[in-house]
């Protein structure tokens, strides 16, 4: 029994040495992974109670792409672009959250501009490129 024990914590130990060898250089796993995963996870536990075949198709082939893409992120090569996506995400929310303040983008540069609500309209001037341009908030 000892011997099987040793066994196998000495798999266990190949394996995480061989996932931390193969997962070198990948991206691994973010907030928007898990948000994929989430929505991949509730499409399919959607398609268990939806009996009405396009739906129930449509969730399946869904939650599939959502779970594939999911894990293509985890092992993409990419880092960078995969990080950016994570970035934009994040922001996203950020704006959804934030109720004292409304987003806008410089129409010259595209630079984010952040201006409290609320203030009817005003002239917002890009603190990157100095482009004014009126906005109602
Ligand atoms: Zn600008």
């Amino acid at each position: 029994m000892n011997g099987f024990s040793s066994w196998l914590r000495n798999l266990g130990a190949k394996f995480s040495a061989g996932y931390r060898q193969f997962m070198m250089g990948r991206y691994g796993n973010d907030k928007l992974n898990m948000v994929i995963l989430g929505a991949g996870l509730i499409m399919s536990l959607l398609s268990m109670f939806i009996h009405f075949v396009p739906v129930n198709l449509a969730l399946v082939v869904l939650s599939y792409v959502l779970m594939g893409w999911a894990i293509f992120r985890t092992f993409s090569r990419n880092t960078y672009k995969r990080y950016q996506e994570n970035r934009k995400y994040l922001m996203m929310v950020q704006r959804l959250k934030d109720r004292e303040h409304r987003y806008f983008d410089c129409p010259r540069c595209h630079q984010q501009v952040r201006v409290p609500r609320g203030k009817g309209k005003i002239a917002i001037s890009c603190p990157k490129c100095r482009e004014k341009f009126i906005k109602k908030t």
